[in-house]
């Protein structure tokens, strides 16, 4: 239900509580988060409030510089730990996060299970990750074009953020029918449902249409439709108010 993601110079970890908490007002019942490092790509989530999740998490010390957040309201499968996001792919290399609900996505679950696929949740969202993985597989192209062509064969609304061990400057994001503001920073970016999360850092927001992608690469920003048609951002900026 909520969406916070992070990539940049600053830690992520705190600054993604901080921003799911300024979510917490949409209403969840669950909340995650995956930070990315040298070490690999670590998630943590845990069924409740977001305090629960700080006291999952501990003392463990959670550096990067780069994570996405979630806060759940779940759709299918019910409210607990392995049902929250962020969701893995197949081989635990990539991680999403997803507010909507992906309507065709017993039949691609069916296929992919046919394929190999092992899932862990009985969520639409983890789906979604696992066809990304298999697309990007079957293909050999980049992850942007696979998350590009999964969400062409998709129906249903989504707002989602995607990053990938292989690609630890990079995050992928894109919407239909919920709602992804950006927030343009110096030498970072953010993601989130609204602006809430990010005003105290930016006021230069980018709002993502429908059947929009937004790339944040080597701290390059760009925008892009479903049909691979490059937009230019047009940069909102955010009144004191918020
Ligand atoms: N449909 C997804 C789920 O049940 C996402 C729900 C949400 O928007 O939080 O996990």
């Amino acid at each position: 239900c909520g969406i916070v993601a992070y990539i940049g110079h600053q830690e992520a970890y705190p600054l993604l509580i901080k921003g799911l908490k300024r979510l917490e007002y949409r209403g969840y019942d669950s909340a995650g988060v995956a930070l990315l490092n040298g070490d690999g790509l670590n998630i943590y989530k845990k069924k409740g409030k977001v305090s629960d999740l700080e006291s999952e998490v501990g003392g463990r010390k959670l550096t990067a510089t780069i994570g996405i957040g979630h806060t759940r309201w779940a759709t299918h499968g019910e409210p607990n730990d392995v049902n929250a996001h962020p969701h893995y792919s197949n081989d635990r290399s990539l991680a999403i996060i997803h507010n909507g609900i992906i309507e065709n996505y017993a039949s691609i679950k069916k296929q992919l299970q046919q394929k190999g696929h092992v899932f862990r949740s009985d969520t639409d969202s983890e789906v979604l990750i696992h066809f990304i993985e298999d697309i990007q597989q079957e293909t050999g192209q980049t992850l942007e074009e696979a998350v590009r062509l999964a969400l062409q064969e998709v129906v249903g609304a989504y707002a989602i953020v995607v990053l990938s061990k292989e690609e630890p400057r990079q995050l992928i994001a894109a919407r239909k029918g919920s709602p992804l503001v950006i927030g343009i920073g110096e030498d970072e970016y953010f993601f989130a449902s609204d602006a809430s999360p990010i005003i105290e850092y930016t006021k230069d927001v980018v709002y993502l249409d429908d059947y929009e992608m937004a790339v944040v690469k080597n701290n390059e920003l760009s925008i892009k439709n479903l049909d691979s048609v490059q937009k230019v951002p047009y940069i909102h900026t955010l009144e004191m108010e918020l």
